[in-house]
C-alpha cells in the first residue's frame, strides 16, 4: 500500500484537468447524474468522450460503477458514486473546553464522530497528538485507509492566519501563537491541511443546509464572541489579513470599564459572552468531572426561570443586538445565525437579539433577513470543516491532485 504524493506537487506543476473530466465528475459528485447515458444527456458531452473520462476515474479509484439492484428490461443498469477509495476528509473542532473529532466521506456524509478529552491550553503538541489519534482511530473502526485522506481541517477559538495554517496571538492558548499546525497536520496524515476560525467554520455548516440564503452572518457566542461571514457566492470572507469577523473586541454600548482579555476595556465578548455571564453569576466554567459544567448549569437555572440568569441572559442579548445591528448595517446579510452555547438556552437570546436588530436596523435591510439559531448546533463547525474541505478537493487543483496519486491497494 502507497499513497502518492500529489498533495505534496508543486500547484504550478499539476496537469490540467480536461474539461470534460471536470464535468463528468461534477454531476456524479452533485448527484445530477449517476449512469454515463444521463452524463451524457445533461452535459452534452460525446458518448465517446464521456465513456473515455468514466473510464479513466474509475480506473483512478475516484468512481465507481455498480450494478443496480432495480433492472430495468433485462440488463441492469450500472450505476455510477463515488468511489469509497476516493479518500475520506479529517476534520477536528477544537475548542476551550469540548472538542470533537469526524470523518467523512467525499459526498460530504459523517461516517464517524466523537468528542476528544483534551485541554486547549495544554498547548499545541498535545492537542495534535490527541486530535491525530482520535481521528486515526475513527478512520480505521471505519474501515478508510488513513493513507487516503484528502483533506484535514481543524478549527481554532481564536484568530487564524490561514495561508500560513497558524493561530495569531491567541488568548488563554499558551504555545499556539504562530505554531504551524497545518504544517504538522498535513505532515501526519499526508494530506493538505488548513485551520480556520471556529467561527468561520460554523457559518459554512449553516450556509451549508438546503433553504438557507446567503449572504450569511453567524455570531458564535461561546468563550467569546465571534463571527464568520459567507459571501453570496458560499465562500468564506476573511479580508485582507483573516481577521475579519474578530467582532468581540467591539466596544460594547454598556461597556464601561469591564476589562477585556486583549487588555482594552469595554469589549462586548467581555460584557455579554458566555463566559461573561457564567462568570457574573458565579457560575464555574468546568469542573474536574464535567467540562462543560458551566453550559449546563446555566442552562438549569434558565429552564428553572432564575431571575438572576435570565436577566443576564437578556442583558447580553441587548449588547449583543448593539453590535449586531452594526453588523447588518455593514453586511446586509439574508441570513443571521446565532451559534454556541447560549444560543440553545430557550428563546430570550433569539428574541432579545431581534428586537435590537430590528428596531436598530432600516427596513431595506431586515425586510428579507431570518434571524435564528444554529441548526447543526455543536456540529456546525464538523459540517463547516467538511463544506470547506470539499472546495478544495473538487477545485481544480484538488481534483489534478488526485489525478496525479498513486491508487492504493485499498
Ligand atoms: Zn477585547
Amino acid at each position: 500500500m502507497h499513497k502518492g504524493d500529489g498533495y505534496l506537487a508543486d500547484p504550478a506543476l499539476l496537469p490540467a484537468v480536461p474539461v470534460g473530466l471536470r464535468r463528468v465528475l461534477d454531476l456524479v459528485v452533485s448527484g445530477e447524474a449517476t449512469s454515463r447515458a444521463e452524463i451524457a444527456r445533461r452535459s452534452g458531452l460525446a458518448r465517446s468522450t464521456v465513456g473515455q473520462q468514466v473510464d479513466h476515474l474509475v480506473g483512478r479509484g475516484i468512481l465507481q460503477e455498480l450494478e443496480s439492484s432495480e433492472s430495468v428490461r433485462g440488463r441492469p443498469p450500472r450505476v455510477l458514486t463515488l468511489s469509497p477509495r476516493a479518500g475520506t476528509i479529517a476534520v477536528a473542532d477544537v475548542d476551550l473546553l469540548a472538542s470533537q473529532v469526524a470523518i467523512a466521506d467525499l459526498t460530504g456524509r459523517v461516517l464517524a464522530q466523537e468528542p476528544v478529552d483534551v485541554r486547549i491550553d495544554a498547548g499545541p503538541e498535545a492537542v495534535l497528538e490527541a486530535v491525530t489519534e482520535r481521528l486515526l482511530n475513527l478512520l480505521e473502526r471505519c474501515g478508510r485507509d488513513p493513507d487516503r485522506v484528502r483533506e484535514v481541517v481543524m478549527g481554532l477559538p481564536c484568530p487564524v492566519d490561514f495561508q500560513r495554517g497558524s493561530a495569531v496571538r491567541p488568548t488563554g492558548m499558551p504555545g499556539w501563537d504562530g505554531y504551524a499546525v497545518a504544517e504538522q497536520l498535513s505532515k501526519r496524515f499526508r494530506a493538505p491541511a488548513v485551520v480556520d476560525n471556529d467561527a468561520n467554520l460554523m457559518a459554512l455548516g449553516e450556509a451549508r443546509q438546503d433553504q438557507v440564503d446567503t449572504p450569511l452572518l453567524c455570531i458564535k457566542i461561546a468563550t467569546g464572541i465571534g463571527a464568520g461571514i459567507i459571501t453570496e457566492s458560499g465562500e468564506v470572507y476573511r479580508g485582507a489579513d483573516g481577521a475579519a469577523g474578530d467582532v468581540g473586541h467591539i466596544r460594547a454600548v454598556g461597556g464601561g470599564d469591564v476589562l477585556c482579555a486583549c487588555g482594552n476595556v469595554g469589549c462586548v465578548g467581555a460584557l455579554a459572552s458566555h463566559r461573561a455571564i457564567l462568570r457574573g453569576l458565579g457560575i464555574p466554567e468546568s469542573t474536574d468531572e464535567d467540562p462543560l459544567y458551566g453550559a449546563h448549569a446555566l442552562a438549569e437555572r434558565i429552564a428553572d426561570n432564575d431571575p438572576p440568569a435570565v436577566r443576564a441572559l437578556r442583558q447580553a442579548a441587548t449588547e449583543i443586538g448593539e453590535v449586531v445591528a452594526m453588523l447588518v448595517y455593514m453586511f446586509n446579510p439574508r441570513t443571521l445565525v446565532l451559534g454556541g452555547p447560549l444560543s440553545e438556552l430557550r428563546d430570550d437570546l433569539l428574541s432579545g437579539v431581534r428586537a435590537v436588530v430590528y428596531q436598530r436596523s432600516l427596513p431595506l435591510a431586515t425586510r428579507k433577513l431570518t434571524i435564528t439559531t444554529t441548526q447543526f448546533g455543536e456540529n456546525s463547525a464538523i459540517h463547516g470543516g467538511i463544506a470547506l474541505a470539499l472546495q478544495h478537493i473538487f477545485s481544480e487543483q484538488g481534483i489534478a491532485r488526485m489525478l496525479v496519486d498513486e491508487v492504493g491497494e485499498g
